[in-house]
């Protein structure tokens, strides 16, 4: 709790994190004519956003279209076309007849509309917990303790909470990321600071776009390395982003998911999965089929794919990592200079900072809060202040949870919500203590 609460600002909403979720709410925010105070509090000393996968020629899988803005307010002044204008690229951009930009230059759209919020966020806070502000039994706000970069713990007021916090990278079971042990989401920091042997031996694990990605560049980039694509799978698995398979990213679906029975939505669910998890790209299956093949032509096989693998272990002996698994292509184990795991990303992870107010939510059978059409958590009658979730709700809001398809749309409803709460919220007496 603050020291000096008499001093301390009680805001309208706050965001935790300010990715492109948070961000395309202050822009949403920023276009209605009810003007909220917010602050948005981010760990990083930047806005960034995956800056470690920004690998040189790996495109959006999205359309620019979907960018922040566009599908709610189509002539907002943040949009991509806006940002191509600006930056003088738009005939050169509208030359290359894509709807796919690079990464590389969506992340310097996202730093441009970003640039013009730096006044709402302190970066370099990284939230610890959430508490229940309490006045006369009525929760009217949440005290939110964030640490500093050197270590200082301050704790800010909010009437209403927006938790965008992100995908939580996921390893298999037993291991750890070292110096020789790297997940895909620390690539390319990772990759600079390296000190490679002459002939490197490198393995890749994982079958989805960021594997194929790390495979493909470490295949261009270091040509006296042999590289060990390994997966489950038997190959790689195209993503079908097919017009009617495309319509799952809609925001109609949204509310297709959200109001179907529990068994709909679980199948829906595994109906779609191929359109994002587990799933690349077929340019880049066919580049990477293409380099295999002209390998075996040119008699040096430097990119071998094991397939069918079945980790049991993983550790370091000496300066190799040993890689245990049973394929049936690969007799024994495997040891290489450096392993990469593009295993993917568990949903983003609200159990640790939202722990303290579980009390006053109103959870599930499975004992997670149940979550709003307008993404705010359930919360209990004596509770007037308002936590939203953006990320997180793939179970009951669906696939474009966590995933740029939606952003806009969704940050508008967002929007619309907190207005609503916010002004009611206000009007609320919240006293604060003196010291
Ligand atoms: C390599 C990669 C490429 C992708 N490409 C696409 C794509 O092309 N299309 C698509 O639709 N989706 C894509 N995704 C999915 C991705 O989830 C979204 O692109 C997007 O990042 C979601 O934005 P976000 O703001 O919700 O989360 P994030 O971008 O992860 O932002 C969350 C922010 O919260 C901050 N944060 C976390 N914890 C705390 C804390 N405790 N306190 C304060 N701040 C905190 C983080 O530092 C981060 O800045 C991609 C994902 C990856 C990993």
């Amino acid at each position: 709790m603050p020291r000096n609460a008499a001093q301390t600002e009680i805001y309208d909403a706050l965001g935790v994190g300010f990715g492109p979720s948070n961000l395309a709410l202050a822009i949403a925010l920023s276009e209605q004519p009810e003007r909220l105070r917010t602050r948005y509090l981010e760990r990083t000393r930047q806005f960034g956003w995956h800056r470690d996968m920004l690998i040189d020629d790996a495109t959006m899988q999205v359309s620019f279209l979907k960018d922040l803005v566009t599908p709610r307010n189509p002539v907002s002044r943040h949009s991509f076309v806006a940002y191509l204008h600006q930056a003088r690229r738009f005939h050169s951009f509208v030359n290359q007849k894509t709807l796919f930009p690079t990464r590389i230059e969506f992340h310097k759209y996202l730093e441009w509309a970003a640039s013009d919020f730096e006044h709402l966020v302190r970066y370099g806070q990284t939230v610890t917990e959430i508490g229940a502000w309490q006045d006369q039994g009525a929760v009217t706000a949440w005290a939110v303790t964030a640490t500093g970069p050197d270590g200082e713990l301050s704790t800010t007021l909010t009437r209403n909470l927006v938790v965008a916090t992100g995908l939580t990278p996921s390893l298999p079971a037993g291991v750890r990321t070292s110096r020789r042990i790297w997940h895909s989401s620390s690539f390319l920091s990772n990759l600079r600071d390296w000190q490679p042997p002459d002939r490197p031996r490198i393995a890749v694990i994982g079958a989805g776009q960021s594997a194929a990605e790390i495979t493909a560049h470490l295949y261009k980039q270091h040509e006296a390395a042999e590289i060990y694509s390994v997966y489950s799978r038997y190959g790689y698995t195209q993503s079908d982003d097919s017009p009617y398979a495309n319509q799952v990213f809609d925001p109609q679906a949204v509310d297709d998911f959200y109001y179907a029975d529990q068994q709909t939505k679980q199948s829906l669910y595994r109906y779609h999965a191929n359109t994002n998890y587990s799933a690349v790209d077929q340019d880049l299956i066919e580049e990477l089929y293409r380099r295999q093949y002209s390998d075996t032509v040119s008699g040096r096989e430097r990119l071998r794919v094991v397939n069918l693998a079945k980790i049991s272990q993983v550790r370091e002996i000496g300066d190799k990592v040993r890689i245990e698994l049973s394929s049936p292509h690969l007799d024994g184990p495997l040891d290489v200079d450096l392993a990469i795991f593009a295993t993917g990303y568990r949903p983003m992870d609200t159990d640790g900072i939202l722990a303290p107010v579980l009390s006053h939510c109103d959870l599930g059978e499975d004992g997670r809060p149940l979550i709003g059409r307008d993404y705010r958590i359930a919360t209990r009658p004596h509770v007037t202040a308002a936590i939203y979730l953006q990320g997180g709700t793939e179970a009951s809001h669906g696939i474009s949870s966590s995933l740029l398809s939606n952003t806009a749309t969704r940050a508008g409803e967002i929007a619309d919500s907190l207005t609503r709460t916010g002004r009611a919220a206000t009007t609320l007496p919240v006293s604060v203590p003196q010291e």
